[in-house]
């Protein structure tokens, strides 16, 4: 079942409003949430993330944290997920519904939609490791913010396809951003570096949970910028996600990184993430 704009729905039966914002324009935000066993990983940081986008697309969110928490666990008990089952739930927020102008219409009421799928983690990828491609970054200046509107981001991702890899990296002007949809990682002699937290990047919480797991078990980290030419030469290199977790890429642009295998610093801090996963609090 769907949660839709205030009802319980199947799916089928739910139409869109030809004026909704989202549909439209792609405004409106969005969470992917990770469901291990039943329970949510990381709630309580993608809720903050949810009212940090709304509040910077001058969105007012016209619930609260307890009624979104509660909405979250009505979607995973409505749809039978269990504590055998690993699941993500999916949250998105539209403007909502007005006649057609750019401008925020006044008295626009918000429309939330939830639905949560089964979803296995991707164990054989974070084994094997994935191929990946540089490509411009070609979407707007506000990529901290987590919106419906992902044009740039499809595209990002179908060029890196289009050239035969299973990932894209990008890069603004040779200077590496993060992923279409994860953040990116290198490892240089031992030490992590990844962009800085800014608005060119989403600030991805699997991408914090890495910084702090990383520093905790003294793996210094760098959050700065860095180009083309250093990740070519780095000795790993990875991306982040909700769903991905601590994926190594393992080539860029039919290159190898290092021999061409997951490295000793992407295993040990998948090795930390799943002991992380196993002993946080899941709500
Ligand atoms: C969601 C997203 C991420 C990863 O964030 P997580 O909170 O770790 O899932 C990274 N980059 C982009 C562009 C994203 O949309």
């Amino acid at each position: 079942m769907l949660y839709v704009d205030g009802k319980w729905v199947e799916e089928g039966q739910v139409a869109v409003h030809p004026e909704d914002r989202g549909y439209n324009f792609g405004d409106g935000i969005y969470e992917v949430v990770r469901i291990y066993k039943g329970r949510m990983y990381q709630w309580d940081g993608h809720l903050t993330r949810l009212f940090r986008s709304a509040k910077e697309i001058k969105m007012e969110l016209p619930w609260s944290a307890e009624e979104l928490t509660d909405l979250a666990n009505q979607l995973i008990t409505k749809n039978n997920i269990t504590e055998n089952d690993d699941a993500s739930l999916y949250l998105q927020v539209s403007r909502g519904s007005a006649p057609r102008v750019h401008d925020i219409p006044s008295g626009i009421q918000p429309v939330i939609m939830g639905f949560v799928r089964r979803k296995d983690r991707p164990v054989a990828d974070m084994k094997k490791g994935l191929t990946a491609q540089l490509v411009e970054d070609i979407r707007w200046l506000r990529c901290d913010i987590k919106t419906l509107n992902l044009l740039g981001a499809v595209l990002v991702k179908q060029y890196a396809k289009d050239a035969g890899a299973q990932e894209s990296i990008l890069h603004r002007n040779g200077v590496i951003t993060e992923c279409s949809a994860s953040n990116l990682f290198v490892v240089k002699n031992g030490e992590l570096y990844t962009h800085q937290a800014d608005n060119l990047i989403l600030h991805g919480i699997t991408r914090q949970v890495v910084i702090d797991l990383a520093r905790n078990n003294g793996i210094t980290v760098h959050e700065e910028a860095f180009d083309i030419a250093f990740l070519k030469q780095a000795d790993e290199v990875f991306l982040t996600s909700t769903t991905a977790e601590i994926m190594p890429l393992i080539s860029v642009d039919g290159v190898a990184v290092g021999n061409g295998q997951p490295g000793p610093v992407v295993l040990t801090l998948q090795d930390l993430f799943e002991q992380h996963i196993n002993t946080s609090v899941l709500v």
